[in-house]
C-alpha cells in the first residue's frame, strides 16, 4: 500500500522543465529523504506532492485517490506540510501558530482532542516554553520548531517537510528526526527534504536523489549514498565512511590553500 505516489510528474515553468518524469512513492511507516543539489527541484516536487503545485504532466495519488479529486478540507486532514520559508505570522503567538494545525478538524469529533494534540506537539517540538512568544520575534531555529509543532498538531497520516533541520542546532536536528521517526513508526508516511546527507543516512528508510529535475537514485541509504554517485551529482568529491554502524558523508577537503583547486 502506498500513502502517496507521484507518477511521471513533470513541471514546466515558462517552458523550462523543472521536473521531468519523476516517480516517487512513500508507504505508511516509511521515512523518505529527498536530497539533491540546490535547484534540483526538491521544493517543487514537495509542492506537487502536497497539491500546491499543479504538475504539467503525470499524476499524484494520496491515500489511493487522485490528489486533484480531494476537496481542500479533506486534503488538510490527510497531509501536513512544513514549508522551507514560513510566513511571518504577524501578531500570532507560538501557541496560536501551533493551534492553526488543528483547523482542519474544526467541527469534527477529533476537535475534542485539540488541547491534547497542541500540548503534545509543542512538547515533542520543544516549544512549550515559547508558547506565549510572538512568532516573528523568534530565532530562525525557534520558528522552524514552532512550524514543526504545527505540522505535528495536524495529526495527518502523511507529513511533508522542506528542509526542517536547516536552521536547527545539532541537538534539535537529531531531536526532530527522532520525533519524525517515532511518528512514522506509529504508521505515518513522511517525505523530508534534507541537505545533511549523514542525517538522511541515519534516519531515512529510503533516500531519493533528485538532480536536474529527475530522480537519479532511489533506495535504502546504503545503496544510494555512495561516494561516486554523490560526487557526481553534487559536483564535489565526497567520501562515505562508516561510523558506529551508520554511514557518514563528508566532503573531501584540501589540507592547505596550495592544494585547493581554485573555486569557480
Ligand atoms: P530545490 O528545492 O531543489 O533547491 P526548487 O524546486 O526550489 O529547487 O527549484 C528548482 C528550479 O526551478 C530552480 O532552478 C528554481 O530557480 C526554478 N524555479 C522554481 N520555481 C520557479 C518559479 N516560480 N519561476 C521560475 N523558476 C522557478
Ligand atoms: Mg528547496
Amino acid at each position: 500500500m502506498t500513502a502517496l505516489a507521484a507518477r511521471g510528474v513533470g513541471v514546466l515553468i515558462e517552458g523550462t522543465p523543472i521536473l521531468d518524469g519523476v516517480d516517487v512513492t512513500v508507504r505508511p511507516g516509511e521515512l523518505l529523504a529527498l536530497v539533491g543539489p540546490n535547484g534540483a527541484g526538491k521544493s517543487t516536487l514537495l509542492g506537487v506532492l502536497s497539491g500546491d503545485v499543479a504538475p504539467s504532466s503525470g499524476s499524484v495519488e494520496l491515500g489511493g485517490r487522485a490528489l486533484a479529486r480531494h476537496a481542500a478540507r479533506d486534503l488538510a486532514r490527510l497531509r501536513a506540510v512544513q514549508l522551507q520559508k514560513q510566513g511571518l505570522a504577524f501578531g500570532f503567538r507560538v501557541q496560536d501558530v501551533v493551534r492553526m494545525g488543528r483547523s482542519p478538524w474544526h467541527r469534527t469529533p477529533q476537535a475534542d482532542d485539540d488541547d491534547r494534540a497542541v500540548a503534545s506537539a509543542m512538547d515533542r517540538a520543544e516549544v512549550t516554553e515559547l508558547a506565549e512568544r510572538l512568532f516573528p520575534t523568534l530565532s530562525g531555529g525557534e520558528q522552524a520548531r514552532s512550524s514543526f509543532a504545527r505540522l505535528l498538531a495536524q495529526e495527518t497520516p502523511v507529513l511533508l517537510l522542506d528542509e526542517p533541520t536547516a536552521a536547527l542546532d545539532i541537538r534539535h536536528q537529531e531531536a526532530l528526526l527522532e520525533v519524525l521517526r517515532r511518528t512514522v513508526r506509529a504508521g505515518a508516511a513522511a517525505v523530508v527534504v534534507l541537505h545533511d546527507l549523514s542525517l538522511a543516512a541515519a534516519y531515512a528508510d529510503r533516500v531519493c536523489v533528485l538532480a536536474e529535475g529527475r530522480v537519479r537514485a532511489d533506495g535504502p541509504p546504503a545503496d544510494v549514498l555512495t561516494g561516486d554517485l554523490l560526487s557526481e551529482v553534487y559536483g564535489h568529491p565526497v567520501d562515505v565512511v562508516e561510523h558506529a554502524g551508520r554511514l557518514v558523508v563528508v566532503p573531501v577537503r584540501a589540507r592547505s590553500l596550495e592544494e585547493a583547486p581554485c573555486p569557480r
